[in-house]
């Protein structure tokens, strides 16, 4: 599998304009070489696929790596790097400029006068668009884990517990069911605060007619869940149950679009138009959702001006909201996998009515 990718990244060789790549970008280094550790570097070029790393890793290199030549790099990666260029002959090589960072670029140029350097940014994300089965597998896990940690939280969601705690058990569980870690820092805003579309958990202890929205995920070897709900504390007002039914609409609505074929600007139309038609429009400020891999956010982001074409293996999120200033706020978000016909929903808690979170 892990074959396959470098093969299709060397057939782009020509496209990029280069005669190799330098992978430094840890998403990257993990999705090409399998390679966990925290430091190192890809080298793929004609001859041979390398893996350069510190004394700390080469024995877990070795072990996760098989089908790269590992390269102890201690004293210094530059000139092990520079040995493999003039051996390898390259003199055009392809790095990851949205992540090598100015000063290893400016150490970079100086020690290797002969070789030019040409960022490659979003080559390897290219591939990383579509997910093979393992991919889809570990994603699903991970999705499993967050609505397995909502489940068991749940009954916290009620007048007095601080929205921290909430976050804490939620991370707690989800970690404790087999998750590497958490996704990003837990969102839990309640009250007013649900208005915040990113408001990170607070020291507010919720109360009752609160809105809370709740947006968390899990990691499980390397890839992401991410999943938003939105409850109220004891009973909902009218105008609670009224957003909360036009967000779900138009969450569902999005789904219903995510096809092989269709457009991510489609699919935020979906959502959107649902949301305009019933006046909340202006109260949407964001996408309808995002890819999700290795990174918690990665194309394809379904938005307005995003021509993207999806296909069959992308991975994305459906999250629609409304958000009104100084009262309160509805999100409902799941993770989808576009499959030829449509696409298959991987979360499976609860959302159809607010009830059922109160
Ligand atoms: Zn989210
Ligand atoms: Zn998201």
């Amino acid at each position: 599998m892990l074959q396959t990718r470098i093969d299709k990244l060397m057939a782009l060789r020509s496209r990029a304009g280069v005669e190799a790549f330098y992978v430094t970008k840890p998403e990257n280094r993990f999705y090409l070489s399998g390679f966990s550790g925290t430091a190192g570097a890809l080298l793929l070029c004609s001859g041979g696929a390398f893996l350069l790393t510190d004394f700390r890793y080469l024995e877990q290199a070795g072990q996760e790596s098989p089908h790269f030549k590992v390269i102890a790099a201690t004293e210094s990666l530059i000139e092990k790097l520079a040995a493999l260029l003039k051996e390898n002959k390259v003199t055009r090589l392809g790095c990851d400029g949205d992540h090598l960072s100015y000063n290893d670029f400016l150490k970079l140029k100086d020690r290797l006068v002969s070789v030019e350097l040409i960022g490659t940014t979003g080559l390897v994300e290219e591939l990383r668009l579509y997910k093979d089965s393992a991919e889809i597998k570990n994603i699903e896990e991970a999705v499993r884990l967050s609505d397995l940690a909502f489940e068991q939280v749940r009954p916290l969601i009620k007048p007095g517990t601080p929205e921290r705690e909430i976050a804490l058990q939620l991370e707690f569980a989800m970690r404790s069911k087999g998750a590497a870690g958490v996704a990003f820092d837990t969102i839990v805003a309640s009250g007013p605060r649900s208005a915040l579309p990113h408001g990170v958990a607070s020291s507010r202890r919720l109360k009752k007619g609160d809105l809370v929205t709740m947006d968390f995920g899990a990691v499980y070897c390397g890839y992401h869940s991410d999943i938003t709900r939105t409850a109220v504390v004891e009973e909902p007002a009218p105008w609670q149950r009224d957003i909360y039914s036009i967000v779900l609409e138009a969450q569902l609505k999005a789904i219903e679009a995510v096809s092989h074929g269709v457009k991510a600007s489609a699919v935020d139309s979906a959502a959107r138009d649902v949301i305009t038609g019933m006046g909340y429009g202006e109260y949407f400020g964001h996408g309808t959702g995002h890819g999700l891999g290795l990174d918690i956010h990665e194309n394809p982001r379904l938005s307005k001006k995003v021509d993207t074409v999806l296909q069959a293996g992308m991975v994305v999120t459906v999250e629609p909201g409304i958000y009104l200033p100084g009262r309160g706020g509805v999100r409902i978000e799941d993770v989808v996998v576009v499959s030829d016909s449509g696409c298959r929903v991987l979360t499976r808690t609860p959302k159809m009515r607010l009830e059922i979170l109160s």
